[in-house]
């Protein structure tokens, strides 16, 4: 038997886009009573019980495969949304759709624009598309500076993030400013509009979505189960956009990324809508007393949208707040060189938030 021996002085190597991408710090987990989770922008109040009952009851078939094709999570989608199932796509949370989207949309090259800052994963997933990422600053108010934005296309631009309210700064975009956005580009360019938190912002604060999805045919609507419905363990989000994208990213999905538990959850969840809307009422009413008692207390916030504060913050001021609430046990997101973003959770962890907060208050000027 002949054996082959291999030259034996490379080894694999991983793609240039791949090792030039950041390293990988997965956010550290809450590990007993005292410490409060309040990094991620979860729900606080646990899965929806129906979701719970759900799972349990489909626990049993864990051995089958799910149905790749999703066809009664996608029809109950259109149904909540007023869409054909044809319309939707779903994936492993609204991540795992997104970089669907943009590897079905880009070749080698092609540009991804952005605002920044917003959610770390979009240049990521442009990267690894082999996609060049174009990152336009926020305004002075911290939302999208929809100008900067249009005059950052180019013949190489295939998709256009937007992210509203956006993350990490909690910040709309006004539906009459995003219609305007949407005249100026043009049409072959997909514009992706991120809704993670749209459940969280207030009517008329953003846009109409759907309204404007079905004036524009280069929409595309991106949500998730992964926030206010409590799913973010279970990675289910999915797309709204033309029969002919949805179908394309099916075919760019890997096979049987949705569980069928989480398909069953997501139903479930969608099923107990009112409930899931009565916690995230309360959750407003949290924002609105945060941010009321930190504006007091002399920060200047922008008003957020989302189930999360932002404190800008660089320097000195921002080493100070990282190190105070690493030592009080809470647990926030902090971005190097831009601010804090805190989760709005229980009245509990959101008093132990002021209390620090309060300490570390910028003096009136
Ligand atoms: N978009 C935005 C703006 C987000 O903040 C997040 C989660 N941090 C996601 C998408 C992805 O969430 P998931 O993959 O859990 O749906």
């Amino acid at each position: 038997e002949q054996i082959l021996t291999q030259p034996a002085t490379a080894l694999p190597t991983l793609r240039a886009a791949v090792t030039g991408l950041p390293a990988y710090v997965p956010g550290r987990r809450s590990v007993g009573a005292d410490i409060a989770a309040l990094a991620s922008n979860e729900s606080h109040y646990g899965p929806l019980p129906a979701a719970t009952a759900a799972v349990a009851e489909a626990a049993g078939r864990m051995n089958r495969y799910p149905d790749m094709a999703a066809v009664e999570l996608r029809e109950r989608i259109a149904r909540h949304l007023g869409v054909t199932a044809e319309e939707v796509a779903v994936g492993p949370g609204s991540v795992g759709v997104l970089q669907q989207i943009i590897t079905g949309l880009c070749d080698a090259g092609d540009e991804v624009v952005f605002a920044w800052r917003s959610f770390e994963a979009y240049p990521i997933l442009a990267e690894l598309a082999g996609a060049r990422p174009v990152r336009v600053p926020l305004d002075d108010g911290e939302g999208h500076d929809l100008d900067a934005m249009a005059a950052a296309v180019t013949d190489r631009t295939r998709v256009i993030l937007l992210c509203t309210p956006n993350n990490p700064t909690g910040v709309p975009i006004s539906h009459r400013r995003l219609e305007a956005f949407l005249q100026s580009v043009r049409s072959d360019i997909l514009v992706v509009i991120d809704e993670a938190y749209v459940e969280y912002a207030d009517a008329g604060s953003g846009p109409d979505s759907l309204a404007l999805y079905r004036r524009y045919p280069n929409v595309c609507i991106l949500r998730t189960f992964s926030k206010a419905y409590g799913l973010a363990g279970l990675r289910v989000g999915y797309a709204i956009t033309t029969a002919a994208i949805a179908e394309g990213l099916r075919r760019t999905a890997l096979p049987f990324a949705v569980s069928a538990l989480a398909q069953k959850a997501a139903i479930a969840s969608l099923d107990a809508g009112e409930e899931m809307a009565a916690r995230v009422s309360l959750v407003k009413q949290e924002r609105s007393r945060m941010a009321a008692e930190l504006e007091a207390q002399g920060w200047a916030l922008q008003p957020s949208q989302g189930n999360f504060l932002w404190i800008r913050a660089d320097g000195q001021l921002l080493a100070t707040l990282v190190e105070a609430f690493d030592a009080a046990g809470i647990l926030v997101r902090a971005y190097q060189g831009d601010g804090v973003r805190i989760t709005v959770a229980d009245p509990a962890s959101n008093n132990r938030v002021l209390r620090l907060l309060a300490v570390h208050a910028p003096l009136p000027a």
